[in-house]
């Protein structure tokens, strides 16, 4: 099938399915580690690529093929390598793509462990990063050598939904002869497709939003072949950082109401934030769709939506903030994000909280900041459990 004839929506409940000869409605999940062969001359074809085909559950598997290529149908790439997790994908990019000496440009504002993976783990095997300004495309330019081999971005950012022009960016790193990785997670390809605008291979955490309902932990990579197809599927292969089928299976299923839900996520996410504006607890809200927001224009032409991720500044300190997050009674506290309820957390303390207080500071994440990852509640109680600490503080 040739999945660009469809749209996004389209591809998302049909891309990707084999069925078998039992004729299935809906795909099965093969939880099997091996599979056997004919005979042993086509074990031997197998064993050495000469014939297309499953040999083991570490290096395909069906269930897993057919989330890899749902997912590659609807962030429009040639392939997908699905992952034990968001990074375990990473890694296995960086081990298949970088050797030692080679330098990494990432963006400042990254997850957690992504921060901990370049600077903590790669370094010590002679990869070095660099942390840039996400989105100053000349600090960017600035910060390149001729060793620069990968940037690395996630937008918008978390937790301060900060902006990079993608295919500004991506036009740099071709210029100079290296590759644009876009962590999409956020977005997710309902929202942006970050390949369409020249980045080079897409890196998700399916744990968010591909799954939806916080149930799996899982990643992907999705590019063009030429990256993805030689060393770094093969240290997928022989790292062994593979998805399981069960958890494939539901974010395969995860997939099929991704649109609707990032619909309904963006929706409640703008009706919160604009609420949260007018509040007079709330100094400052961060939120793309917002027409104050310094990258409005960008997220409106970058992206299909403005996404599920609303953060804010109350007035006052740490103490005002834990007093919104303990004075809730529906909203979880908790540092995941993409799920349908809606979680809250203290970023300085929680995700953010093994930064240095200066490092803090540069990132611009104070002690009164709160993220809301706003889920698919009816708006008016997520509002209502909200306003019981913040009417509380003015
Ligand atoms: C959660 C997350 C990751 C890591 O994904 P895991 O599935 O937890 O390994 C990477 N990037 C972003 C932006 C995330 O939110």
């Amino acid at each position: 099938m040739d999945w660009d004839d469809y749209e996004l929506m389209t591809r998302a409940v049909r891309a990707g399915q084999t069925r078998t000869e039992e004729g299935e409605h809906s795909e099965p999940i093969f939880t099997t580690s091996s599979f056997v062969f004919k005979n042993a001359a086509e074990a031997a074809d197998r064993f050495v690529n000469n014939a297309p085909g499953n040999i083991y559950s570490r290096f395909t598997n069906p269930t897993v093929r057919m989330f890899e290529q749902r997912l590659a149908a609807l962030e429009g790439g040639e392939m997908c390598i699905a992952t034990a997790s968001g990074m375990g994908a990473i890694l296995t990019l960086c081990l298949g793509l970088l050797k030692a000496g080679d330098q990494v440009l990432a963006s400042r504002s990254l997850f957690g462990s992504t921060v901990t993976l370049f600077s903590g783990i790669l370094g010590r095997f002679g990869v070095r990063t660099d942390f840039v300004e996400l989105r100053a495309i000349d600090a960017w330019e600035q910060a390149m050598t001729p060793q620069t081999r990968l940037l690395f971005v996630e937008t918008p950012s978390n937790p301060l939904m900060e902006l990079v022009d993608i295919a500004q960016l991506a036009d740099l790193a071709k210029s100079k002869g290296c590759l644009l990785a876009v962590d999409n997670c956020f977005c997710t390809p309902a929202l942006q497709q970050p390949l369409s605008l020249g980045a080079d291979i897409v890196v998700h955490s399916a744990t968010k939003y591909l799954d939806g309902q916080g149930r799996c932990v899982g990643g992907a990579l999705v590019g063009a072949a030429q990256w993805l197809k030689g060393e770094v599927y093969g240290v997928m292969r022989s790292g062994g950082a593979s998805m399981s089928p069960f958890n494939a299976w539901i974010f395969l299923k995860g997939l099929e109401t991704l649109s609707l839900r990032m619909q309904a996520h963006c929706d409640h996410a703008s009706q919160l934030a604009r609420w949260l504006a007018q509040h007079p607890a709330v100094e400052r809200v961060y939120y793309p769709g917002l027409a104050d927001h310094p990258q409005h224009a960008l997220a409106a032409r970058q992206q299909r939506g403005f996404g599920g991720i609303v953060s804010f500044e109350v007035r006052g300190d740490r103490a005002q903030a834990w007093q919104v997050i303990d004075s809730t009674r529906l909203l979880s506290i908790t540092a995941n994000l993409g799920d349908t309820k809606t979680t809250i957390t203290h970023p300085a303390t929680t995700t953010h909280g093994r930064l240095s207080p200066e490092q803090r500071q540069r990132a611009g994440i104070s002690e009164r900041l709160i993220r809301i990852s706003v889920g698919l509640e009816a708006i008016g109680d997520i509002q209502a459990d909200l306003a019981r600490g913040l009417d509380g503080i003015v």
